[in-house]
């Protein structure tokens, strides 16, 4: 691999007689990981029936393995949302972040969701979890990985962090800025961060980090944990950026620092920095837009009558314990949230999804939605269609299956894990699974 003269130059004087250990680094294939997802299996339950082998566990998060496998995210296992897969230095950031139980979390630079899903993991499905990307197709992406994974407690947004900041003043208790970056520790992974890379650019990063930042600053509530995180080398983006910022923000001090670099860790790279904002007032609730309420496409109603007829009468047909929430429209599309999410006129004011989607109903028909399918376990449905790992690509495939259960809206699964809808009509089940969501090729 060629890397840029200044690059090199760069580092060479960063590094001084580590540098040749950095360069040989690059010689190797990139390090690959696995994640598991917590919110659909334990990792001792998930390493027992691995598809593929699993190598030694990541040292700084406990639910994560380096593999070496070919195409694992064509596994049904991947489709089912047992497991992401990350960039191992990639996972040492949400973990600095320590999320309990019902906190409020932002993860301002979200997308694709490899350090989304984790911190959802590590919230065990309580609290809120806004998702935030400032590019709509990134943001689609991320939102997919939230609804295969089965996240049922994030408010995924799309908006620039200073419009973000006007809504949730001093409202989080954590916030993880995994900012956009110059990506030399991507080079191995990403050709045009290597094609892109160039002393301007570190400079425009970083000058587009600190406004993230100070964006950032003023969403914490007081006594809040703040993480930076970067997957570059450059101290301009790093420590310097770090440095400018506590000198702006008096209020904040540095817990600690961590960088990960290819000769040192078993990962592409990754530098991340812990502040903690001091004690200060904690917002009760966000500012929101006033929203007029009613009517016609696109309108909002709260608990609108209709919708929650037909949710009802689709739940009792459905679930085997009915899900807890508080149902909402907008529009065509429902949406299921628990008391922690704030949710009334969220998503006309910043949010693109809250909670769960649950379904569309048109005023005449109620059709579920596969975020739902993918939240659910096994012992919440009627109607569980498992199939063996290779029938299951079938579904996967958009093919109709059988199953022997009566007829209705079902959920298809690998083995106990769900896939998503189908509907049984006389033994054939339906493929109700997103086109866009299916698997072409091997
Ligand atoms: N946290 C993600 C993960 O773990 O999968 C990766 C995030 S990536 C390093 C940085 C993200 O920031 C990109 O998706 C990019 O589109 C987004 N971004 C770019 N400019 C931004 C801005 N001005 N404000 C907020 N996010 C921005």
């Amino acid at each position: 691999m060629k890397l840029p003269e200044r690059f090199e130059q760069r580092m060479r004087e960063r590094l001084q007689g580590e540098y040749p250990a950095f360069l040989a680094s690059y010689q190797g294939a990139p390090y690959r990981g696995l994640r598991v997802n917590s919110l659909k299996i334990s990792s001792a339950e998930f390493a027992a029936r691995a598809p593929f082998p699993l190598k030694e566990r990541v040292a700084w998060e406990p639910n994560a393995f380096y593999i070496e496998a070919e195409k694992p995210g064509a596994d049904p296992y991947h489709f089912a949302g047992l497991y992401y897969l990350q960039e191992p230095s990639a996972m040492c950031a949400a973990p600095l972040l320590e999320v309990k139980k019902g906190e409020r979390v932002l993860d301002l630079c979200a997308a694709p969701g490899g350090k989304a899903t984790q911190l959802a993991a590590d919230m065990g499905g309580t609290g809120v979890l806004v998702a935030n990307e400032i590019d709509y197709d990134r943001m689609r992406i991320l939102e997919e990985n939230l609804v295969r994974m089965g996240v049922r407690n994030a408010i995924v947004t799309w908006r620039p962090p200073e419009k973000l900041a006007e809504v949730f003043p001093a409202y989080f208790d954590k916030i993880l800025v995994d900012a956009p970056c110059s990506g030399e520790g991507m080079f191995k992974k990403e050709e045009n961060a290597l094609s892109e890379w160039s002393e301007e650019n570190v400079r425009r990063c970083a000058v587009r980090q600190k406004g993230i930042l100070d964006a950032a600053a003023g969403m914490l509530a007081g006594g809040g944990t703040l993480v930076y995180s970067t997957c570059t080398f450059a101290e301009e983006e790093d420590e310097w950026q770090v440095e400018a910022f506590l000198a702006r923000h008096p209020e904040f001090t540095l817990r600690t620092m961590k960088k990960l670099y290819p000769h040192t860790a078993k990962g592409e790279g990754h530098f991340a920095a812990v502040l903690q904002k001091e004690d200060g007032p904690r917002s009760a609730r966000p500012v929101l837009r006033k929203f007029t309420p009613g009517g016609g496409k696109g309108g909002y109603h709260v608990d609108s009558p209709g919708a929650g007829k037909a949710w009802k009468a689709f739940s009792e047909d459905f679930f085997a314990r009915p899900l807890e929430g508080t149902l909402r429209n907008e529009g065509t599309r429902l949406s299921l949230a628990g008391e922690d999410l704030p949710l009334a006129d969220f998503r006309n004011a910043v949010g693109f999804r809250v909670g769960l989607e649950v379904g569309e109903w048109d005023r005449k028909l109620f059709r579920p939605a596969h975020a739902l399918a993918m939240a659910v376990k096994r012992e919440d449905v009627r109607r569980f269609v498992s199939l063996s790992r290779e029938e299951s690509d079938r579904y996967l495939r958009g093919e109709t299956v059988e199953s022997d259960l009566p007829d209705g809206w079902c959920v298809v699964g690998v083995e106990e894990f769900p896939l998503g809808l189908g509907k049984i009509v006389g033994g054939v089940v339906k493929n109700h699974l997103p086109k866009h969501l299916r698997k072409f090729g091997p």
